[in-house]
């Protein structure tokens, strides 16, 4: 098929829920797509845009071939847009709480000049404006309020899609004006499918086709290096370890900043795993407190050698 390109993997009986609600064009107007972080719901989204927009016969949609499937192949749809929370704030430092201002959702003065808003009240190119809300778990009550009428009733061109883990973790007066439907981890032997020999990599054992397509294209390979590092600096002295662990900070720094899942921490707990099972979980509560004082602003450096020096406890030198 064709629109194969388009289509996210592991999802068929989501797809054909969609093409069944959507199937005479009058399907609910604002959908929630929820589940875990990337087993395919943005990959999911664009193909529910090219599949609402697509002029191709109706029972090959989308076809990926006419006009508006080719626009969002190449990701230049003009009826698709897709806000998400900031990942930095104005100072240019990494933020950790990512937070959807209202200036992406409605105009104001000195804001976002392309809110989401308005762009859905324009008419589309083709035939339907699709418009993403990416983490919508963080958007806060004054931003959800200023966009409750359009979650309520988007005009009859538009449709709006909420990304978020599940309807308990976005604001109740958002959710119950979304229709959910539900993504999964994806099957193991489906991701075996698509990188053969993967099966190490824990993107495979959490089901996320996204975070195996990225390290197939070799990106995230620096995060499993900075583990596999680490682990061996301990078996050294001392000094070694505390060299090692200011390595692994950058690399959790660098890995935060630029939003690579799995990050060094990631593929610390999944090399852990071949440790006898008392040791991993001590091992692995070592992680977490790192993790958790990461996540509060503790200094990277100070946080991973702390890690590196109760792990080389653990795994004993
Ligand atoms: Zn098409």
């Amino acid at each position: 098929m064709v629109g194969q390109a388009l289509e996210p993997l592991g999802h068929a009986a989501q797809l054909a829920e969609l093409r069944d609600l959507w199937r005479d064009g009058a399907g609910p107007r604002t959908l929630l797509f929820a589940g875990p972080e990337s087993v395919g719901r943005r990959p999911a989204a664009r193909w529910f845009a090219a599949y609402v927009n697509c002029s191709g016969p109706a029972e090959a949609r989308p076809c990926g071939v006419c006009p508006s499937c080719s626009l969002l192949a190449a990701g230049t749809h003009p009826d698709l847009k897709e806000v998400a929370p900031r990942a930095t704030t104005s100072t240019g430092r990494a933020k950790r709480s990512l937070e959807l201002r209202i200036d992406q959702l409605v105009p104001r003065e000195g804001g976002d000049p392309e809110p989401l808003g308005p762009w859905l009240l324009t008419r589309p190119r083709f035939t339907t404006r699709v418009g993403v809300i990416d983490h919508a778990e963080s958007l806060n009550v004054a931003a959800a309020n200023a966009f409750l009428k359009l979650l309520e009733e988007p005009p009859a061109w538009a449709l709006i899609v909420l990304i978020a883990p599940g309807p308990e973790a976005v604001l109740p007066t958002v959710a119950s004006r979304a229709a959910t439907v539900r993504f999964r981890p994806v099957d193991a032997a489906e991701l075996e499918r698509l990188a053969p020999g993967a099966t190490d990599h824990p993107a495979v054992r959490l089901g996320q086709p996204g975070a195996l397509l990225r390290a197939a294209e070799g990106s995230g390979d620096g995060a499993r290096r900075a583990a596999e590092a680490l682990l061996q600096a301990l078996d050294g002295d001392l000094a070694g370890a505390v060299t090692a662990a200011e390595a692994f900070a950058k690399a959790t720094q660098e890995a935060l900043e630029t939003g690579t899942e799995p990050g060094p921490l990631v593929w610390l707990r999944e090399l852990l795993r071949r440790e006898p099972p008392q040791r991993y979980a001590t091992a692995v509560a070592a992680v977490d407190r790192c993790d958790e004082a990461l996540a509060s602003y503790a200094q990277a450096t100070l946080a991973c050698t702390v890690l590196a020096l109760e792990l080389r406890a653990v795994l004993g030198a």
